[in-house]
């Protein structure tokens, strides 16, 4: 016998639990294609996380932000950095802005690395690709808004996106392509192409980044 129509529809969770549930359901499935992909190169998923972090600090970062980064603790982060120094392909130094502290950067071998890893092949990277673009833009739109939330409880690390960005100025443009405004380049910025992890990101004070993520939100 078929299931109560109505009886069915009351038992539905919530969108956000269904959401959390497709979202975890995801993870798995990317971490499970990073492992295929990143064992090829004798990595584990978290060791080639931290190649991929830093191929976009050039100037290097510290263990314990890269720790932050992954919500790993940080014996697990200097356990994968000492195994990714044996392999040649993280170098460690001094901090230039503090002599006692180490910094962490790719050698010439891990940048070469690094690239190829971020090469789009992961399969929910594909799957997204062949969206339209405009399901991909709302999607984009979507998971910033999340993570703005995610940010105002300080439950989410730094992200070097344009919403928290010195130089960013939102809806600056009539034309709802390009609504938003990079001062950095002095050209407008449309929604698609708002970075998640520019390498030329200058955080914004506290205040300005919980007045973009309320805009956002709006
Ligand atoms: S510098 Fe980068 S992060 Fe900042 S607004 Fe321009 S593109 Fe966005």
């Amino acid at each position: 016998m078929a299931p109560d129509q109505q009886a069915l529809w009351q038992d539905t969770p919530p969108a956000a639990q269904r959401l959390v549930a497709v979202l975890g359901r995801l993870v798995a499935v990317m971490r499970s294609d990073a492992w295929r992909a990143t064992s090829v190169e004798g990595l584990t998923p978290t060791q080639a996380d931290l190649l991929a972090l830093l191929a976009g600090r050039a100037s290097g970062a510290r263990l314990g932000w890269l720790a932050e980064q992954l919500r790993i603790t940080s014996a697990t982060a200097s356990d994968a950095v000492a195994s990714l120094v044996a392999k040649g392909w993280v170098q460690k130094a001094r901090a230039l802005d503090d002599a006692r502290a180490l910094s962490l950067s790719l050698t010439r071998t891990g940048r070469t690395l690094a690239r190829r890893l971020g090469a789009p092949s992961g399969v929910v990277e594909v799957a997204l690709g062949s969206l339209p673009l405009q399901t991909q833009d709302q999607l984009l739109a979507g998971l910033l808004q999340l993570v703005g939330e995610l940010q105002r409880n300080q439950d989410f690390p730094e992200l070097r996106t344009c919403v928290t960005c010195e130089h960013f100025e939102a809806h600056r443009h009539a034309d709802v392509g390009a609504p938003h405004h990079c001062h950095l380049v002095g050209a407008a910025l449309p929604a698609r192409l708002l970075r998640v992890d520019c390498p030329e990101h200058v955080a914004a004070s506290r205040a300005v980044q919980a007045g973009r993520w309320q805009a956002l939100r709006a």
